[in-house]
């Protein structure tokens, strides 16, 4: 599923639309702001393309005046597409397929060029003016003394706390247990036990791995892969046997010899 990774590789394609002016706008009627959006949105120009965690923005302004921010979250299979441009042509549990009834999503600019948001399971969400105060710090920005301060004395497992988008944005369930697994901390670790130079750790992982990934394609691009979520290979840094189990409601695939 998109993870921040993903959300911000869509945020590198959807900076096309800077500049450009909403001529019209096709949303699916089951999404709850549908009626806002359609109304809301033409002939706004885009000023901005942000992200925060899983959270793709475009800021709008009309006239020069600042106006709303209409954000996309991308749920299960949302795919955003520019131009007819997909930056990811198939997301890793989505198809691979560009079929226009999944289109939930369709922003007409006056130029005749088009932004679409194609998702086959239909759990993406369009929002107005999303809260932005509720997530916490981005994954490519937070440090330890962050990341310290959030965990606190806290007993949950750390692998359920990072996925939680209010002390961490971006981080989804491929990215979690690969920054666990590069920390060679165990995703069962109460947060509160972690000492400083774990919570170091953990914060290296997500500033070294986290851009490699993303530049290799996203989330599914690191030693814990699809392939060998499913294959549970050898650990590949100790060639101890690898682990399966639920933790915090989400599979989970870590190294119980080097993640302690
Ligand atoms: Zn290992």
């Amino acid at each position: 599923m998109p993870e921040g990774l993903e959300a911000e590789i869509y945020r590198r394609s959807a900076e096309r639309c800077i500049g450009r002016t909403v001529a019209a706008v096709e949303i699916d009627d089951r999404q709850v702001m549908a009626f806002e959006i359609r109304s809301t949105l033409p002939a706004g120009t885009v000023t901005a393309a942000r992200r925060i965690g899983k959270l793709l923005l475009l800021d709008l302004a009309f006239d020069s005046v600042a106006g709303p921010t209409f954000g996309v979250h991308f749920g299960m299979t949302g795919r955003l597409v520019v131009d007819g441009a997909a930056p990811i042509e198939r997301l890793e549990y989505g198809s691979g397929r560009d079929d226009p009834a999944w289109d939930r999503l369709t922003i007409r600019f006056t130029d005749g060029g088009l932004l679409r948001v194609n998702d086959p399971r239909r759990w993406a969400v369009f929002t107005l003016d999303a809260d932005e105060t509720r997530y916490g710090p981005d994954m490519f920005d937070i440090d330890g003394d962050a990341l310290a301060t959030s965990f606190g004395r806290r007993r949950a497992a750390v692998k359920a706390v990072m996925l939680d988008q209010t002390v961490i944005a971006g981080l989804g369930n491929l990215c979690v247990d690969e920054v666990l697994w590069q920390a060679g901390v165990s995703p069962l670790a109460p947060v509160g036990s972690l000492d400083r130079p774990r919570v170091e750790a953990l914060v290296a992982a997500m500033r070294t791995n986290l851009p490699a990934m993303l530049e290799l394609g996203g989330s599914h691009r690191g030693v814990i892969d699809p392939e060998t979520r499913v294959a549970l290979p050898p650990c590949p840094r100790d060639g101890a046997p690898m682990r399966r189990q639920t933790i915090g409601g989400r599979t989970t695939v870590w190294c119980p010899f080097h993640q302690l």
